[in-house]
């Protein structure tokens, strides 16, 4: 550019000068050749400056030059729909990804309502309500909402399983929410997948739980006294064979019902349930193995003081004073919550070297809580968070001579989520363990209805009392 001015210059000065001293042919031949070059100069260097650089990198810096390009090239070239909606619930954005897996142009789908462009359907193609939307969701809870399970149906009616992730957009004061951003994914081949590999998992337990069964009935026949004479040394050996083979029959029984739990298809009959009556029957069939190991067991109902008594209605008053129970009744079926006690007892027994087991009943008008405390080795706080999952098992010493196939505990989650219920541990490592399971309670009237609808289906009668029994004393 320095050049090119000194050239201008130069031009000029001999434009003036041809003026000056009247030989104007020379001087102006000079003064046009100095000015065509000037101008070639710079023209040159102009283009220089504008045109762009030939590198990738150069060509991305120069369309990142604003921030608008920035976006727009993020949301045209992912893969990932992306949708932005404002609090009025209208379409903002919508990226050609989004195009690509919903079957709605862009220019059509923005500025619509998203509920009639987004439509959700869960694994039984039932329509979410608003309460499963993690788009309301987003904007009630004002955070983060990821689903893993939804469907969307495209304009052409195809069910395409995705996975969805929703943040909130909260205004500058962080009270409000303006608007949310769904990012979405097309995950059919890796569902379709998985489901293959369910059905694959499911099939197999099935088919092998018959043989191992067998295989288990003949062991028990042969250290059976009465019908096989063996030696101490064989009795041995078909004590462990007996012993794998019961551990290989629980393996595909959890795995059979860990699959079907994971698609819904766990068998699930439930009717009025009333815990009290139900845990007391089980402690009795449960306080054997317990006792078995040298571990004492108590079974304790109620929130009541230390010292007061807790004394069955149904028993004659021995005394002064006497307690009513409370009556807690649940909507459950009773085979699968039998499955989730016997589970967590055996748990108890089976990491308590020594000590107790207690199974404790309360609740208030809200809930029925069940808990199953032991005094065994408890639970590192750094693998409580995990516990629930599939397969986890803790590492230690314990578990590693304990057999246990880690699904246990996933099976007793999976089955207390299927009646709107909580289970979740308390442990203090050296100390024990208390895991707590909350159901949802029913009220005696609650109980009654329900009662009364299943017995008009089936023909069965039962009665209930009509009112709660409170906590009384006379
Ligand atoms: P497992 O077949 O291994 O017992 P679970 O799913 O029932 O599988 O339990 C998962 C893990 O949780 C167990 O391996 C064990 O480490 C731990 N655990 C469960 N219950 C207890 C308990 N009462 N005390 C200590 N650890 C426990």
């Amino acid at each position: 550019w320095a050049l090119a001015l000194y050239i201008s210059v130069l031009a000029v000065l001999y434009i003036l000068l041809a003026m000056g001293l009247h030989q104007p042919t020379n001087v102006l031949e000079t003064a046009v050749g100095s000015s065509a070059v000037a101008v070639i100069l710079m023209y040159w260097l102009w283009r220089r400056g504008t045109k762009p650089a030939h590198s990738n990198l150069d060509s991305l810096g120069a369309a990142l030059s604003s921030e608008q390009a920035k976006s727009d090239i993020i949301l045209n070239t992912i893969e990932d729909g992306v949708m932005l909606i404002d609090n009025q619930n209208v379409i903002r954005v919508f990226n050609p990804a989004a195009s690509i897996i919903t079957g709605w142009p862009s220019d059509e789908a923005v500025g619509l309502d998203y509920t009639l462009v987004f439509k959700l359907i869960d694994d039984k193609n039932t329509p979410y309500d608003e309460g499963q939307d993690p788009f309301k969701k987003a904007f009630e809870q004002k955070k983060s909402i990821r689903d893993n399970q939804a469907s969307l149906v495209a304009r052409t009616k195809k069910n395409i399983a995705v996975t969805i992730s929703v943040s909130p957009l909260l205004s500058g004061d962080q009270t409000s929410v303006i608007g949310a951003v769904g990012v979405f994914r097309d995950v059919s081949q890796e569902r379709g997948q998985e489901k293959r590999s369910a059905d694959f998992v499911s099939t197999a337990s099935h088919e092998m739980r018959t043989p191992v069964a067998a295989i288990e009935g003949y062991l028990a026949l042969a250290l059976n006294d009465r019908v096989t004479t063996i030696d101490s040394k064989a009795r041995d050996y078909l004590e462990k064979a007996h012993e794998s083979t019961q551990h290989l029959g629980k393996l595909f029984q959890d795995l059979l019902t860990t699959t079907r739990a994971e698609d819904g298809r766990l068998s699930n009959h439930p009717s009025v349930v009333e815990m009290g009556a139900f845990v007391e029957k089980m402690v009795e069939d449960l306080r054997f193995s317990a006792q078995k190991k040298g571990l004492s067991m108590e079974y304790v109902m109620g929130t009541h003081a230390a010292g007061e008594h807790v004394i069955d209605a149904s028993s004659p008053s021995s005394g002064s004073t006497k307690v009513i129970k409370p009556l807690y009744y649940v909507n459950v079926d009773p085979e699968r919550l039998r499955e989730v006690v016997t589970n967590l007892f055996d748990n108890a027994v089976k990491y308590t070297e020594s000590g107790s087991v207690s199974i404790g009943l309360t609740g208030d008008s809200g809930v029925v809580q069940l808990s199953i405390r032991d005094t065994g080795a408890g639970i590192p706080a750094e693998d409580i968070p995990h516990l629930f999952q599939k397969f986890y098992r803790v590492d230690s010493s314990a578990t590693r001579t304990i057999g246990g196939t880690g699904l246990g505990l996933f099976i007793c989650r999976k089955i207390v989520e299927l009646y709107n219920g909580r289970i979740w541990v308390e442990s203090k490592p050296g100390e024990g363990s208390t895991f707590f399971i909350n159901l949802p309670r029913l009220d005696s009237q609650q109980a009654s209805q329900l009662q009364a609808a299943a017995k008009a289906t089936s023909g069965l009668v039962t009665s209930l009392p009509t009112s709660l029994p409170t906590t009384s004393a006379t």
